[in-house]
Order: structure tokens, then C-alpha cells, then sequence
């Protein structure tokens, strides 16, 4: 049986049940990084979807953004961007805080990684409700431009697309739920 890339990343991530609490179905992508063939082609095929954008960096969110994301930078011949929660960057950096179901948080990047004016692609694992996305576009956007989102898996019936939409009308995900 020949396997589409969707079914094949589906094939091996890992839903674990109330992690990291109660009620949350968490998706976990740690699976795919023991196969080095899976993770070369979805990689490949997150260049195919960005490819003609005129993409000059990518932007990860810290953690599980930086796994493909430094591979997908890499692949397009564009600079890497580390989206760090507050505090774990050393030098100068620029802030932008957002809310959370309990409380906020605050991320951040190097001001210096950052060139003004350019097309930021951002990216992260999974996209849920879109705040984190949101909150690292609106970071970018301090300096540069979002050129786009780039997850993933998307878990559509959370609607985190419309949100970003506001930001870019260029959100892909390699699958979706
Ligand atoms: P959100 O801001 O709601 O879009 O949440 C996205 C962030 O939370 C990403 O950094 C994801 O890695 C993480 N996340 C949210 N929900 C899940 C889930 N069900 N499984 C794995 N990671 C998740």
C-alpha cells in the first residue's frame, strides 16, 4: 500500500489523552523525529507550500517550532529566528505579551535578528486556537512582515485559522484534524 505524506505523519503521531491537563488531546510529534525519511519529507513538502513567497527568514516558537522550522529555514536558504519565552535571550530583544485562558505571557526575539521590512514566515507545530501564532506575528510585525504560518497539523474546529486570516491569508498545515 502506497501511504500519502498526510497519512504517513498521521500514522505516527501520538495522541496522548489529558496532557498537560484534563480534557486536552494533545498531539504529540516527538514520533516523527525517529524517522529521519518522514522528517526529510515533510520538510520537503513545507518548502513545496512556501517556495514562490519570497520568504527571507523563518521564525520559530520556542520549542517544538525550532524542530522543523531551523529545518525548513535551512532548506529555503533563509536565515532562522528564535521566538523564545521571556527572559532566555541574552542581548537586546523586543517584547510582545498576550493573554493565556489563566493569566498572560510574554515572548520574545533578538531585535537584532530581525531585518526591517522583510517577509517573515512563522512557524510552529501545531496550530490550535491561534493565540500563540497571533502573538509571535504581532511580535514580527513590530519590525518586519509576516509572510505567512506555517504549522504542522492545524486542529481546524478550534477555528484558529480565522484569526490569523486578520494577519495573513497565507496559514498552511501539512494536515489537519
Ligand atoms: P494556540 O495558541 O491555542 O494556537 O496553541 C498553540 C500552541 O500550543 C502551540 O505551540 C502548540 O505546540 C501547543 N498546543 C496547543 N494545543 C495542543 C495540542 N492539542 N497538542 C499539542 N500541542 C498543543
Amino acid at each position: 500500500m502506497n501511504l500519502s505524506l498526510q497519512d504517513k505523519i498521521k500514522s505516527v503521531i501520538r495522541d496522548v489523552p489529558n496532557f498537560p491537563k484534563e480534557g486536552i488531546l494533545f498531539k504529540d510529534i516527538t514520533p516523527i523525529l525517529l524517522d529521519p525519511i518522514l522528517v526529510d519529507e515533510l520538510v520537503s513538502a513545507m518548502v513545496v507550500q512556501f517556495k514562490d513567497d519570497a520568504i527571507d527568514a523563518v521564525a520559530g516558537i520556542e520549542s517544538r517550532g525550532y524542530l522543523f522550522g531551523i529545518l525548513l529555514a535551512q532548506k529555503l536558504q533563509v536565515p532562522f529566528i528564535m521566538i523564545r519565552k521571556e527572559g532566555k535571550l541574552p542581548a537586546k530583544t523586543i517584547k510582545e505579551s498576550y493573554d493565556l485562558e489563566y493569566g498572560s505571557a510574554t515572548i520574545e526575539v533578538h531585535e537584532d535578528a530581525i531585518v526591517p521590512g522583510s517577509n517573515v514566515l512563522i512557524h510552529d507545530d501545531l496550530l490550535a486556537t491561534g493565540g500563540t501564532a497571533i502573538a509571535a506575528g504581532k511580535l514580527i510585525q513590530q519590525k518586519a512582515k509576516v509572510a505567512g504560518f506555517s504549522f504542522v497539523i492545524a486542529l481546524e474546529f478550534l477555528n484558529g485559522i480565522q484569526h490569523l486570516n486578520e494577519m495573513s491569508l497565507n496559514t498552511k498545515s501539512l494536515i489537519t484534524y
